[in-house]
């Protein structure tokens, strides 16, 4: 199977390729030529297996020029070696009142970007291995939180790579901070920047696209790739949780063999829901996505008028990774619905003045797979009270604002389909705001007491990886300028060139 580029029909890559590239040479994404297809037979004999056994049987048919030997390596040492806390990888847990939710937050950075930085890091040096034998790859992430603990996390100690992340210094919490600073591996690196996340992603892209810097590196045999979600590498082991989420609701018996099924998705840079559309495309049964946003409601307002538009104010909010203005792999969306040939202009369109809007035709593609709502703080706290009282369940912050959008759109719709809400962090990773949902008020507690507090109040455990932060040894205090020169300054010092 081959790769196109969303910005020019005459780009082909295999998957190796679009994986070592990270995004194309023009500015754009990877997708797959044609998506591979399961008939409801296929996915009946996928719910016999483990998680392990669907991993490898998707990625296979995504991952054409690797070997099955190579697929089986990458997945059984992301999944199978004990670093996600549950031999389901990625359970699904029944509740009452129709809510299903897909547990992906079982891996050692308790947030779902595991469920693809665990396996990534691993695809990467098997593809760099195909297409730049003998280069070291050097992995630059900037980060509002999660994607950077997680990427530090997958990449730690893989061979011929090393990975450098800058973070906002003051844009990021508590928890999250200690997690990158405390950062084990003898080949990470973590720099914090005295800026908030538009400057160390500004800084970031500048130095990826810097000539001079790429001919350094190149001169000591490395080059630059990405973790972040535009990589293909990191949308592929998404799709296997979608498809692995219908086989369980298969096995639980909450449907028939052909029944559909909702999804409802938490979404910011619009990577796991995309992942789900594809899962969808691929055959799985499905009447709705459904996209949930918080207070940024840029892509409520493009799902539900056709027009995106970006000018709008910045929220900071309690569900942080859905602090979004620019949804990244829209793009890819777009891809399909258009087929192609208008996504150029809009993008163009987007970058030159903030917004731009779909034609009918393609709107109403869109539609006809897609539902979406929006809610602010106050109604994702009282979401997580709520299913916590009624159900002894507790969520994080991001998917409360799945559960909240759900209750919304099933009251107005009647929609009555069997629904999977994805469930993206584990909710001591936001203890402040988890504890106020459930108790109120959190004054003159520090991260560790109010993470105490909430497991006292609730009768939950906090998850190791977290717990043991306390104990662990800072590595990381350096901070530097937000420009792009100071930033290159740590990166060569890192990399001794
Ligand atoms: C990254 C993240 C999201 C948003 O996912 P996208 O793929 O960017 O839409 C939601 N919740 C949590 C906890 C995250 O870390």
């Amino acid at each position: 199977m081959n790769y196109i580029s969303t910005r020019a029909d005459s780009v082909r890559v295999t998957a190796s390729q679009a994986i070592t590239k990270g995004i194309s040479a023009e500015g754009g994404l990877f997708v797959p030529e044609l998506l591979p297809e399961l008939t409801l037979s296929d996915i009946e004999a996928l719910s016999k297996m483990d998680y392990i056994g669907r991993a490898k049987s998707i990625l296979s048919l995504f991952l054409t020029d690797f070997t099955d030997e190579e697929i089986e390596k990458c997945v059984k040492g992301a999944y199978g070696t004990g670093s996600f806390s549950d031999p389901a990888v990625a359970p699904v847990v029944c509740l009452e009142d129709g809510l299903n939710i897909l547990e992906l937050w079982k891996g050692p950075t308790c947030a779902f970007k595991d469920m693809a930085l665990q396996i990534l890091p691993r695809l990467m040096t098997v593809s760099a291995g195909k297409t730049a034998k003998g280069t070291e790859i050097v992995i630059l992430v900037a980060t509002s939180g999660d994607t950077g603990k997680a990427a530090l996390e997958g990449f730690r100690d893989v061979e011929n790579t090393r990975i450098l992340v800058f973070y906002p210094n003051d844009g990021v919490s508590p928890m999250q901070k200690l997690q990158m600073c405390t950062q084990e591996g003898k080949n990470v690196s973590v720099c914090a920047i005295e800026g908030n996340f538009d400057d160390a992603q500004n800084g970031v892209k500048k130095i990826f696209t810097d000539k001079s810097v790429g001919e350094k590196l190149a001169e000591n045999s490395m080059a630059f790739s990405s973790a972040n979600s535009i990589n293909w590498g990191r949308l592929v082991p998404q799709v296997v949780y979608y498809i692995s989420a219908y086989c369980d609701m298969l096995n639980k018996g909450k449907i028939k063999s052909g029944d559909k099924v909702n999804f409802v998705v938490p979404t910011g840079n619009f990577g796991n829901i995309l992942a789900a559309f594809y899962a969808k495309e691929m055959g799985i049964p499905v009447n709705k996505l459904i996209c949930a946003s918080n207070k940024n409601s840029v892509l409520t307002d493009f799902l539900t008028t056709g027009t995106y538009d970006r000018n709008r104010e910045f929220y900071t909010t309690i569900s942080p990774s859905m602090d979004i203005l620019i949804s990244s792999n829209l793009e890819r969306l777009l891809y399909t619905a258009a087929d192609g040939n208008r996504v150029n202009e809009w993008m163009k369109q987007l970058s030159e003045t903030g917004k731009y809007t779909v034609d009918d035709e393609t709107f109403a593609y869109i539609k006809s797979s897609f539902a979406a709502g929006c809610c602010d703080d106050d109604e994702t706290k009282a979401a997580i009270g709520k299913l916590f009282k009624e159900q002894n369940y507790l969520c994080d912050t991001h998917t409360a604002v799945g559960v909240k959008v759900y209750y919304d759109y099933r009251e107005k719709t009647g929609d009555n389909t069997p629904t999977v809400i994805a469930s993206t962090a584990n909710p001591f990773k936001f203890s402040k705001a988890v504890l106020e949902a459930v108790e109120g008020s959190v004054q003159g507690l520090d991260e560790f007491s109010m993470v105490e507090r909430l497991a006292e109040v609730t009768g939950k455990e906090c998850p190791a990886p977290l717990a043991n932060l306390r104990n662990k040894t800072v590595r990381f205090t350096n901070c530097c300028e937000k420009n792009s020169d100071s930033m290159k300054k740590v990166i060569f010092d890192m990399l001794n060139i």
